[in-house]
């Protein structure tokens, strides 16, 4: 595996490379990371994993200053997962001095992450996103179930911009109790862990209400009462459509329960998908 630091190094990397797939991430990889990298390995030649700690989306400096990281750990598990190159510039690559280019997409990026984070969220996560595609030009570039809303943003860049690439999506990778895999997870005292399952709690009872005949909004219901149970106030739990996050107003069509909270003091997201209830004609 070769790591490289500077676009001119990645260049050379991927020069006479047949089949390119890219794995974006943040670094502190985990198991959901590399479920990406794994499956990205067996369908391309060269493949790319980038970290890079993206300082423009991050809402809140605190959360940035305590994002973990460790280059040789995670240079360690991507080569062991079948990277071969493992790109994680310094932040000035990425930025140069008098960078002064935001990449926006509105709409889909609006309600929940992007109301609850700030505009400068999904701004920071395009405008990094497009510079990354454009820069390794995948033909497939991975992304995990577990930031939906983040997933919809790119797909709406990449049909946009009419992007040469191919977004495939992975499933939300989980600890044996439920928990969405997450690097911030690292941050959750022992004590505060049974309450960050309240999440997947809530999206349990959302789902098995709206199986059981619910409309949305009571669902939505369902989900918060669940995770108050378990001493959690979520910052949001809405019942969306997986492409414009709008609210959902009808479960015969595919919808995505969606959360966010905090949990000693550490930000958790999750979602679940909501199985189409059949309709009267096709029962
Ligand atoms: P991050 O480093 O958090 O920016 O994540 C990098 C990529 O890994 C994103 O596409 C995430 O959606 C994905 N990812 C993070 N956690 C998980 C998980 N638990 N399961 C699957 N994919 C994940």
């Amino acid at each position: 595996m070769r790591i490289v630091r500077t676009l001119e190094e990645l260049g050379d990397a991927l020069e006479d490379a047949d089949t390119v797939g890219l794995v974006p991430t943040m670094g502190a990889l985990h198991e959901g990371h590399l479920s990406l990298i794994r499956t990205a390995r067996d369908e391309c030649d060269v493949l790319v994993v980038s970290v890079f700690v993206n300082p423009t989306q991050f809402n809140d400096p605190a959360d940035l200053a305590a994002y973990p990281s460790d280059e040789p750990r995670d240079a360690a598990l991507a080569e062991g997962a079948g990277a071969d190159v493992f790109f994680a510039p310094p932040a000035e690559e990425i930025y140069p001095t008098g960078f002064a280019t935001t990449v926006s997409v509105s709409g889909v990026s609006e309600p929940l992450e992007g109301a609850h984070r700030g505009k400068a969220h999904f701004d920071g996560v395009a405008t990094v996103v497009a510079k990354l595609l454009i820069a390794v030009a995948p033909d497939v570039a991975y992304f995990g179930q577990k930031d939906a809303q983040q997933v919809a943003v790119v797909r709406r860049l990449v049909a946009d911009l009419a992007l040469p690439v191919e977004i495939s999506v992975c499933p939300t990778v989980r600890e044996p109790d439920g928990l969405a895999m997450s690097s911030r997870n690292v941050r959750l005292a022992p004590e505060d862990r049974p309450r960050a399952l309240a999440l997947k709690a809530g999206l349990d009872a959302a789902a098995s209400a709206a199986t059981e005949g619910a409309d949305p909004r009571a669902a939505e219901a369902a989900g918060l009462a669940a995770m108050r149970e378990r001493d959690v106030e979520a910052e949001y739990f809405a019942i969306v459509d997986p492409e414009t996050f709008a609210p959902a107003d009808d479960l015969t069509r595919p919808a995505l329960a969606v959360v966010a909270a905090t949990v000693d003091q550490v930000r958790l997201i999750d979602n679940q998908p909501i199985d189409p209830i059949p309709t009267q004609e096709a029962l």
